[in-house]
C-alpha cells in the first residue's frame, strides 16, 4: 500500500467510528475517496497539510429549536440546522431543504457534495447547507410563513453576505425564500446578497429558477458531443416534477429530445408525445398538486404507481432530478437494459455506489451530480454578484454566462480526469477538479 491509500484509509476509518450513524453523509464521503488516490499520491503536501481530515469534518454544525405555531393555534416545533462544511474558497453557499426526512447525515452529505459543486463552478463559494425536517406538503400559506420566519429568527445570527448565503433546495422555492428574505430584512434591514433565489422584485436573478434544469443540458449537450452524439431525437426518461426536473424537460425538448416523464414520491406519468409544460407547471408550480392529475390534462398519457425508475420503457438518456439514492443497483441493471447510453444527474446523489458501479461497467456515459446540477448553484453566485454590483443582468446574459459555466466545468472535468489516468470518468473528473482548487487554497492558508 501506498502513503496514500494508507492515509486514505486512515481518514475513512476515523469517519466511520465518528460518525456511524450517518449513512448518506458516509456514502458521499465514500464516492469521493475511491476516486481520489491519485491525487495524493501526486500531492504530499495535501497529506503533510491533513486536507482529507480537514475537508470530512464541517467547519460548523448547527442545530436549533424551530418553533412555530400552527392553524389550529397549536405549537409546533422542528428542527433547524446549518452545516458550514469548508471556506477555503469563499463564504459558505448551498441551499436549505425542508422535508421530514432531513437529518444531520442528510445535511452533511448535501454540504459535502456542495464544497466540490461550488469550486467546480469557478466562482468563489464555498460549501455549506442547511433545512429543516419540517414538511411543507399540506400546510397553509400562513403556516409556511411562519415557520420561515421562526427559522430565520434563529438562522440569521449564523449567516452574513460575506460569511454565509443559503438558498432554496426541495420544499424550499421563491415562495419560502421570500418569506426568509422578509424576516431577514426586518432584523437587519435590506442585505440582498444574504439569500439567493429571491424573487425579481428584489434582488433575484434572471434564469435562477431555470439555471439548475438548464444547466443539467447544458452538461449532458456537452458531455454527449464529447462522445460523438447528442440530444435530437433521443428518448429521455426524468424524474421529479420540481424545478430542476421541469427546466430540464424544457431544455431537453428545446434541444429537439422527447422527454417522457415526470414523477413525483407517488408515481409517475409517461407522456410518449413529450411532457407538455404547461400542464406540469400548472400542477406543479401553480396548483402545487400531485403528478398523477396530469392524465386528466393528457388523456393519451398513463400514470404508474412507483418508481418511475421501475417503468419498462425504451429510453435513451436517463435525467434523475428527483433525490437523493432514487435509483439502486437493480434499477441501475434495468435503465441499461432499457436502452440508456447516458446518465446525468439532477437530483443531488440520486444514484447508489451499487448503480454508479453499474454504468461504469456497463460504460455508459454518467454525468455525476456535483458537476451536472451545478448550474443552479453558480447563477446564485452570480445573484449574488448582480446584488453587490446593483444591478439586474439580462436573461440572455445570466443564461449565456451559465451555459459557459457548464462547459468550462465539463473541460476541467475531462482535463482533470486526463491527468490523472483516468480517461472518460466524468466522476473521477469532477471530485478531482473540484477538489484541487479547494485543497489548494487549503494549503496556501495554512491551518
Ligand atoms: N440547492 C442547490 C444545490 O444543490 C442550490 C444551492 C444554491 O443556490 O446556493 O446546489
Amino acid at each position: 500500500m501506498t502513503q496514500a491509500t494508507d492515509y486514505i484509509n486512515s481518514v475513512a476509518a476515523t469517519l466511520k467510528q465518528r460518525d456511524p450513524n450517518q449513512p448518506e453523509f458516509q456514502e458521499a464521503v465514500g464516492n469521493f475517496l475511491k476516486t481520489i488516490t491519485p491525487v495524493f499520491e501526486k500531492h504530499p503536501e495535501y497529506i503533510k497539510a491533513n486536507v482529507l481530515a480537514r475537508l470530512v469534518e464541517p467547519e460548523r454544525a448547527i442545530q436549533f429549536q424551530v418553533a412555530w405555531q400552527d392553524d389550529a393555534g397549536n405549537m409546533q416545533v422542528n428542527r433547524g440546522f446549518r452545516v458550514q462544511f469548508n471556506s477555503a474558497i469563499g463564504p459558505y453557499k448551498g441551499g436549505l431543504r425542508f422535508h421530514p426526512s432531513v437529518n444531520l447525515s442528510i445535511v452533511k452529505f448535501l454540504g459535502f457534495e456542495q464544497i466540490f459543486k461550488n469550486s467546480l463552478t469557478g466562482l468563489p463559494i464555498g460549501g455549506g447547507k442547511g433545512g429543516s425536517d419540517f414538511n411543507p406538503k399540506g400546510k397553509s400559506d400562513a403556516e409556511i410563513m411562519r415557520f420561515c420566519q421562526s427559522f430565520m429568527i434563529e438562522l440569521q445570527k449564523h449567516i452574513g453576505l460575506d460569511v454565509d448565503v443559503p438558498a432554496g433546495d426541495i420544499g424550499v422555492g421563491g415562495r419560502e425564500i421570500g418569506y426568509l428574505y422578509g424576516m431577514y430584512k426586518r432584523l437587519n434591514g435590506s442585505e440582498r446578497g444574504i439569500l439567493t433565489g429571491k424573487g425579481l422584485s428584489f434582488g433575484g436573478s434572471l434564469a435562477r429558477t431555470e439555471a439548475t434544469g438548464y444547466g443539467l443540458i447544458y452538461y449532458t449537450n456537452a458531455m454527449l458531443k464529447a462522445n460523438g452524439k447528442s440530444l435530437d431525437g433521443k428518448r429521455v426518461l426524468v424524474s421529479g416534477a420540481g424545478n430542476v426536473a421541469t427546466y430540464a424537460i424544457q431544455k431537453a425538448e428545446e434541444n429537439g429530445a422527447i422527454a417522457i416523464s415526470a414523477s413525483d414520491s407517488n408515481g409517475y406519468v409517461i407522456d410518449e408525445n413529450g411532457i407538455n409544460l404547461d400542464v406540469l407547471k400548472d400542477i406543479k408550480e401553480v396548483r402545487r398538486a400531485r403528478i398523477k392529475e396530469y392524465v386528466d390534462a393528457v388523456p393519451s398519457a398513463t400514470y404508474h404507481e412507483g418508481s418511475v425508475w421501475d417503468a419498462d420503457v425504451q429510453y435513451d438518456v436517463a435525467l434523475p432530478c428527483a433525490t437523493q439514492n432514487e435509483i439502486n443497483g437493480d434499477q441501475a441493471a434495468k435503465l441499461i437494459a432499457n436502452g440508456a447510453f447516458a446518465i446525468a444527474e439532477g437530483a443531488n446523489m440520486p444514484s447508489t455506489p451499487e448503480a454508479i458501479a453499474a454504468y461504469q461497467a456497463a460504460d455508459i456515459l454518467y454525468g455525476p451530480a456535483k458537476a451536472a446540477n451545478a448550474g443552479g448553484v453558480a447563477v446564485s453566485a452570480l445573484e449574488m454578484s448582480q446584488n453587490s454590483r446593483r444591478v439586474s443582468d439580462s436573461f440572455a446574459t445570466v443564461d449565456g454566462e451559465l451555459k459557459d459555466i457548464m462547459e468550462t466545468l465539463f473541460a476541467n472535468s475531462v482535463a482533470a480526469a486526463n491527468e490523472y489516468g483516468e480517461d472518460g470518468n466524468y466522476l473521477a473528473g469532477a471530485n478531482i477538479a473540484g477538489f484541487t482548487k479547494v485543497a489548494d487554497a487549503m494549503v496556501a492558508q495554512g491551518w
